[in-house]
């Protein structure tokens, strides 16, 4: 760790006399667990476009799924394939331990794949969706679905129907879900004590913001991210580590003097 054991001893005096806390997540967190990110795809296309001469974002828009499904399934897929068998580590599994210590511990992640559920959490938000959550564009027949070789065709289509499925996903210039969006609003105009962003560069303005809206009503904000963050000049507490490093510690921290 960079920033040095009083740092560490500060952020976790400050969770200590928490109440309520909003975390905040991204694809480093996931990372750890081998995952692609969703908007990196493990810097598979970081560089180069797809096959299709296109840039990821735009093989994973909605505006590409309206037209070529067959497209942006594909690249879904793929994405899935890489992923397949891995599941929550260390990381998600501490914050789930975390959440006992406080009357309210709220996740909010931009991450797919349902990890911090997996991992016991039970308030997430997933902004972003679940990619084992399909739906049926024609008659909204609902299905989960852990594996993807499971499916009957890519792209897969409605067992009841026979239309077309797709993930309950954001993709590249959809909007975000309204239920989620109102859950976030609501955890943020709550007030939390401590706000902890971990594994996000915070790209979006609405995962920046609950952390920005934090540090200017002096509340304190702990950053845990290798990188910099489009928030790491505005947080109280940064360490630049990964979230499997630190949270584990963290956890048993507060579980200590119980
Ligand atoms: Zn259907």
């Amino acid at each position: 760790m960079d920033s040095g054991d009083s740092t560490l001893k500060a952020a976790i005096a400050d969770l200590r006399e928490a109440k309520r806390v909003l975390v905040i997540t991204g694809a480093g967190i996931s990372a750890d667990s081998g995952l692609p990110t969703y908007r990196g795809v493990g810097g598979l296309y970081d560089r180069d476009l797809t096959e299709e001469g296109i840039p990821i974002e735009e093989a994973l828009s909605g505006g590409m799924f309206q037209r070529r499904p067959d497209i942006t399934w594909k690249y879904i897929h793929q994405i899935e394939s890489t992923a397949r068998g891995a599941g929550y580590n260390a990381g998600h599994k501490a914050l789930a331990e975390m959440e006992r210590h406080f009357e309210r511990f709220t996740i909010l992640t931009q991450n797919v794949d349902g990890f911090h559920r997996d991992a016991g959490s039970t308030d997430v938000i997933e902004i972003h969706g679940n990619v084992h959550e399909l739906y049926c564009t024609s008659c909204g027949e609902k299905e989960w679905v852990d594996d993807f070789s499971q499916l009957n065709g890519i792209p897969p289509s409605c067992p009841a129907c026979g239309s077309l499925v797709r993930p309950r996903v954001v993709l590249f210039d959809e909007l975000l879900p309204q239920d989620a969006v109102a859950r976030l609003e609501e955890a943020v105009d709550s007030e939390p004590d401590v706000v902890i962003s971990i594994g996000t560069t915070a790209g979006f303005p609405y995962i920046a913001a609950p952390v920005l809206h934090a540090a200017r009503r002096a509340t304190p904000t702990i950053e845990i991210n290798p990188g910099n963050s489009e928030i790491s000049a505005f947080v109280q507490h940064r360490f630049q580590a990964r979230g499997i490093e630190l949270l584990p510690y963290m956890a048993g921290q507060l579980g200590e003097g119980e």
